[in-house]
């Protein structure tokens, strides 16, 4: 017995020597790892060898980012408030978030493919227990966000065993509450392709039992809804339905229904606003003018940048009032996904010079490995951070990744050299949208520059 406990210091001292990291640290380490075998340890060197995340769903073998020794030396897990930004193990981009309040279990947006419910359902068991989802949000009615939510057609079971004809989370748990977007620009009636799908998805949860609610019924605490939810009464942990101009009236822009919600935990606040773009973001600005409690937004600790990090979101009329400390990206950097821009692919150069503002602690799900897509020919895309878990016990909060917990500013993804070709006074990557073809030292005319810069103010 002596021995063992000999063994067990001796194995501790080598850990907090290995991992430069404190005995506190370590012991905290030690229990978040026991309740979550989803997350990683305090360095790269020693990583979770159950790492769900990672070795089910992604191509990973030799992601150069965790061979960096820049490491942050404040990675912490608290379990009372969570918020896992899911890395999905895709090339498509798209937002899943998980959220543990308590006992509360929150998702919002399920990612952007139907096998995306399958990775978040086998991810999110590691932690519900019950089968209940007692809040389900849908930020607005694009791929990306929702097709996790209705899944795949296939014969399938729900968490408690009954058969279900559809992958989907609005299959797979039981629901407490949906809530979603006011508006869409598709049509509703008669919904067709993914759009029926999710309406089914979502009638077929209301059928057994889930209440659901737009936005704006939250927002003007109609029909029962609310704009404030207690999570944790305990804990006084509160998810509040935040104000957006578009829960009241349509925009031509899909990403501007977005649902937006700010989680509170004391003094420690988190803001989601989806896909929410710049219109939408000075309107909510001009709403929380300061005039009133009411109508001032916080400091956060947490925002998830708007829109993956694109240029059209997370402006400074929003940043200014919220002045984030930690900023997490759910994309896959570096991917000609939407435009063969290099400024322009998530996260964005735009992006980056008005968050640098705030904030250095930027954290992204995925990239796109340029030098293996060239070499083999295809989309090769690897965790970044990989899955990012931020959390807070109420009064600290902590930052922790399945891959690593390296800076964006100091990722290999953000300082490497690759080769762009101008068009137009565009830097392009490669020849068009979604085209693998990534330019190189053999391609006409191309010139070499870094990825993305930091600026300094
Ligand atoms: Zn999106």
């Amino acid at each position: 017995m002596k021995r063992k406990i000999w063994s067990i210091l001796y194995f501790i001292i080598c850990a907090t020597t290995l991992t430069n990291c404190s005995f506190e640290d370590f012991f905290m380490f030690s229990a978040s790892a026991n309740l979550n075998n989803s997350v990683s340890t305090s360095t790269n060197s020693i990583q979770s060898s159950s790492n769900t995340q990672s070795s089910s769903n992604t191509q990973s073998s030799s992601n150069t980012n965790s061979e960096s020794s820049n490491v942050d030396s404040d990675i912490k897990i608290y379990d009372e408030l969570q918020f896992h930004f899911m890395e999905l193990g895709v090339y498509n981009t798209g937002d899943a978030t998980y959220i543990k309040a308590g006992q509360t279990d929150i998702l919002i947006d399920a990612g952007a493919t139907a096998a995306s419910s399958e990775t978040l359902i086998s991810y999110i068991n590691n932690y519900c227990e019950d089968g209940k989802l007692e809040y389900v949000i849908t930020t607005h009615s694009h791929s990306d966000h929702y097709t996790g939510m209705f899944g795949n057609k296939k014969d399938f079971t729900d968490f408690k065993g009954n058969s279900i004809e559809r992958t989907g989370i609005m299959y797979y748990y039981d629901i407490g509450t949906i809530i979603d977007f006011s508006f869409t620009t598709k049509n509703i009636e008669n919904p067709t392709g993914e759009y029926l799908n999710y309406i089914n998805a979502r009638n077929y949860a209301i059928s057994k039992g889930s209440k659901h609610y737009t936005a704006k019924e939250c927002f003007n605490k109609e029909n029962g809804a609310s704009n404030s939810y207690v999570l944790d009464q305990n804990l006084n942990i509160t998810m509040d339905i935040l104000y957006n101009k578009y829960y009241f009236e349509k925009s031509n822009d899909e990403n501007n229904h977005s649902v937006c919600t700010m989680f509170n935990y004391n003094d420690k606040h988190f803001l989601l606003t989806g896909d929410l773009e710049e219109d939408g973001e000075k309107e909510m600005a001009k709403y929380y003018d300061g005039s009133t409690k009411e109508r001032t937004l916080p400091h956060v600790d947490l925002f998830k940048a708007g829109h993956h990090g694109s240029k059209t979101s997370s402006n400074d009329c929003l940043l200014s009032l919220i002045t984030p400390d930690i900023c997490c990206v759910c994309c896959c950097a570096g991917s000609s996904e939407y435009t063969n821009d290099n400024a322009n692919v998530f996260p964005t150069q735009e992006f980056i010079d008005r968050i640098a503002k705030y904030t250095d602690k930027v954290y992204v799900t995925s990239y796109l490995d340029y030098q293996e897509s060239i070499k083999q020919d295809k989309q090769v895309f690897k965790p970044l951070n990989g899955t990012i878990t931020i959390s807070s016990n109420g009064q600290n909060v902590g930052i922790s990744a399945t891959n690593n917990t390296i800076k964006l500013k100091d990722s290999d993804w953000f300082n490497e050299e690759i080769y762009v070709v101008d068009d137009d006074g565009h830097d392009t990557i490669c020849s068009g949208k979604a085209k693998k073809d990534y330019y190189n030292q053999d391609t006409k005319n191309a010139k070499l520059i870094k990825r993305r810069t930091w600026p300094t103010y």
